[in-house]
């Protein structure tokens, strides 16, 4: 039957051959979610998720991540999504969804890492940048409507299949190549440190950020949540046992907002919230905190939004199957929010694999944990962040700035051809 098919120089997955039986459920998946052209892959990894052999697998790097830490010479510095906290549990007998953010950091420290920090950080920074590219782009009639760009499955997607439209793509870096870029710069010279010398690594839901890597140097390691539970289980380590234990100053901090990131319609929240504030020059208001419309679990959802000085119509999406089928009726949206995975990272490919009649309840408790959190966070807003306020002041000035533009925006390429030569 037919198969997916896998690249050797595949830089998010690999397909254990003598496991494979030929069943074809990967196909399906694939058809399923994302209806590619025959051989192409976007490294989503949904795939992974429901091979019944366990055939595929990600491409795993972090034996190499522990000859690192075991370098003295180095400074390994392990960054950690927001999804991965929800999700990391289920490979050690905790509840669907629980919430174990302390606990992962306690056990970060345990296999050696020298700072521990959170992509919640990475997040917010995206947003003071990716909130200000969309006002700017609505004031100054610019290219609308303004895609998000965190999900590099997507962003792939877009190069080899409408590379006439990247201009709709913010230029925006992920949270990760935010995160390693503040690490490799700002982080470095404050502690005095020669980039050369440190090992950034970020834990992620997924096996797609494996391939930004590639794109920004500032990454030098993306390992998954399953890749961490191997990491764990070799060194004897049971997430049961380790000591609670808080993330590492200085990119530590994360507000609800980068919190929500992890799940669809998380990413389109945060950002609102921060646009308003840009705008308006005031908090913004309870209804944003708490944004129903464009949460849930459809595959499309869309909402009028008030933002004081103007109003803007926004829409979020999941399943690349899903964007393709509406992709001509999207023009009429200022900012769209597209997630690969179902429901977004939470469902990512580099996530536990799970009984597939499992999945849908372990996803919903995921989301519902991270909302919980934004719900007790003391601060919602990505523009709140101290943290990130301080960076502001003392490194990059503003967002947009010469020095932001510089390290935490990327440019797009056509890769139309790429997907001629596949077919
Ligand atoms: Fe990765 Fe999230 Fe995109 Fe899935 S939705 S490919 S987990 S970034």
């Amino acid at each position: 039957m037919a198969k997916v098919f896998v690249s050797e120089d595949n830089l998010s997955l690999q397909r254990i051959n003598e496991k494979c039986i030929d069943c074809g459920a990967c196909l399906q998946t694939c058809t399923q979610f994302n209806h590619l052209a025959p051989n192409d892959c976007v490294n989503c990894g949904q795939c992974i998720l429901t091979c019944p052999m366990g055939a595929l697998v990600p491409k795993y790097n972090y034996k190499e991540v522990f000859a690192n830490i075991h370098d003295e010479e180095k400074i390994v510095v392990v960054s950690v999504a927001p999804a991965v906290r929800v999700s990391i549990g289920d490979e050690f007998g905790f509840l669907p969804g629980e919430f174990l953010e302390k606990k992962l950091v306690g056990a970060l420290k345990a296999l050696g890492f020298d700072y521990v920090f959170d992509v919640t950080y990475g997040a917010d920074l995206t947003i003071m940048e990716e909130a200000t590219e969309l006002i700017k782009r609505i004031q100054n009639k610019g290219v609308l409507p303004m895609y998000t760009s965190c999900c590099p499955s997507w962003v792939e997607f877009m190069e080899k299949y409408y590379p006439e439209d990247l201009e709709h793509l913010s230029t925006c870096k992920s949270p990760i190549g935010m995160q390693g870029a503040i690490i490799k710069n700002y982080f470095a010279t404050l502690k005095n440190l020669n980039p050369k010398d440190i090992v950034t690594v970020t834990i992620a839901p997924c096996v797609s950020k494996k391939t930004e890597i590639k794109k920004a140097e500032d990454n030098d390691y993306v390992l998954t949540t399953s890749e961490l539970a191997m990491m764990l289980r070799e060194q004897e380590l049971d997430l049961n046992k380790v000591e609670e234990e808080n993330f590492d100053t200085l990119l530590g901090s994360g507000s609800g907002a980068g919190v929500i990131f992890g799940t669809s319609g998380g990413v389109m929240e945060a950002a609102l919230r921060t646009a308003y504030f840009l705008l308006n020059k005031k908090e913004a208001p309870l209804k944003l905190l708490n944004l129903q419309s464009v949460r849930g679990k459809e595959n499309f959802r869309e909402a009028e939004v008030d933002l004081g000085l103007i109003k803007i119509k926004v829409a979020v999406l999941y399943g690349l199957d899903a964007v393709q089928k509406m992709y001509s009726t999207l023009s009429c949206y200022h900012f769209i929010e597209v997630m690969t995975c179902p429901n977004g990272c939470i469902g990512g490919g580099g996530q536990t694999v799970l009984p597939k009649q499992k999945q849908g309840v372990y996803i919903d408790a995921r989301s519902k944990s991270l909302y919980e959190e934004d719900k007790v966070k003391t601060k919602k807003c990505s523009y709140e962040n101290e943290e990130i306020q301080e960076m502001y002041e003392n490194y990059l000035s503003s967002p947009l700035s010469k020095k932001a533009e510089e390290i935490l925006h990327i440019t797009y390429e056509d890769k139309s051809n790429v997907l001629k030569a596949t077919e």
